[in-house]
């Protein structure tokens, strides 16, 4: 696949900001680390900021990690600034920074995403924003460290090349990553798959209080503050638990949501394709992919279930015709 490569887009800019969306997930905070070192070497003599929400721990086997920049409060205005995995609606309190930049460039991967830079790279069949940015980077450029940034961000994505979005060209990039002969093993295992006690717990409750509904074909569940409190988590620690309550036989569609403030839930989708779950996120202000999707909610547990029920269903009904 012949790609224009990013660098066609950056000529003359002597400072450039990469950033993601907020609650970032390893996709995202692998395409800003993978695209920061990519930068840093084709333009040595910019000027390169990362701009990030403070990333889930395990990422600390990423080098470099520590530099990105969790506080916002700057008036720098940058030649460029580059969002990664998501519209300018989610980039949080780096918007303003967005804003400022005299070129902005938007690439991702999510079907929702109606392009929010000047120049958009949005392709909704790719796996991941990893697997993208990928093929517009130079290939003699690419070493180690970004190879291992850009596989864990796929491998994040795809469910560890399980999930459909995984077509022939992520793995004959996943091939050529692994040639560079990192752990990709323990990487994926330290990242992905590994779980503190109390993350271990708190999906042990969610699933437990669990509840089928519409003909068992929908799950839900949820945590509260005060749950979270009892635990000691925070949102970072709830990843997983979605997959987890979709992989129930029969279950066509799950829904999590967790409290993020009073009447305020932050809600994640999964589906098995009957149900196109960013269509209903979209609905309520939110986005993502057709078997994965997300948004915010107010509104009482049972009021935003019984909200997502009439979504869900009306696309159930229709595929039964
Ligand atoms: P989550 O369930 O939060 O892990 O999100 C599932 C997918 O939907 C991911 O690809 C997210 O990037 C996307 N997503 C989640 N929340 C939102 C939102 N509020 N707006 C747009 N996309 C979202
Ligand atoms: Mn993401
Ligand atoms: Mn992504």
């Amino acid at each position: 696949m012949k790609m224009k490569k990013i660098s066609s887009e950056l000529q003359g800019a002597k400072s450039i900001a990469v950033g993601g969306h907020v609650r970032p997930d390893g996709d995202c905070v692998c395409s800003v680390m993978a695209l920061y070192r990519y930068l840093k070497k084709e333009l040595p003599q910019a000027e390169i900021d990362m701009y990030l929400e403070e990333p889930p721990a395990t990422f600390h086997v990423l080098e470099g990690i520590e530099e990105i920049k969790s506080e916002f409060n700057t008036d720098k205005s940058y030649d460029v600034f580059i969002a990664l995995d998501c519209n300018d609606e989610r980039l949080g309190d780096a918007l303003s920074i967005f804003r400022r930049a005299r070129k902005r460039i938007n690439i991702d991967h999510h079907i929702s995403n109606t392009g929010s830079g000047d120049i958009n790279i949005v392709e909704p069949e790719r796996s991941s924003t990893a697997e993208l940015l990928y093929d517009l980077m130079e290939p003699e450029l690419v070493d180690t460290e970004i190879a291992k940034a850009i596989y864990i961000g796929i491998a994040h994505d795809t469910g560890v090349f399980r999930y459909s979005n995984t077509s022939p060209h992520t793995l004959q990039i996943a091939a050529e990553l692994l040639k560079f002969g990192f752990d990709f093993s323990s990487l994926i295992e330290e990242t992905f798959f590994e779980k503190t006690y109390v993350q271990t717990q708190i999906m042990g409750r969610a699933i437990l209080e669990s509840v089928r509904f519409m003909d068992d074909r929908c799950i839900v569940s949820m945590v509260s503050r005060r749950m979270m409190e009892f635990y000691q988590v925070g949102p970072k620690d709830l990843d997983g638990i979605v997959n987890q309550l979709q992989g129930v036989r029969g279950v066509d569609c799950a829904i999590f949501m967790y409290e993020t403030g009073t009447l305020e839930y932050k809600v994640s989708m999964r589906s098995n394709g009957l149900v196109d779950v960013s269509k209903v996120a979209v609905k309520f202000g939110g986005g993502g992919h057709v078997r994965a999707a997300g948004c915010t909610m107010n509104g009482t547990y049972h009021d935003n279930i019984n909200n997502l029920s009439h979504e869900i269903a009306a696309q159930l009904k229709k595929e039964q015709k």
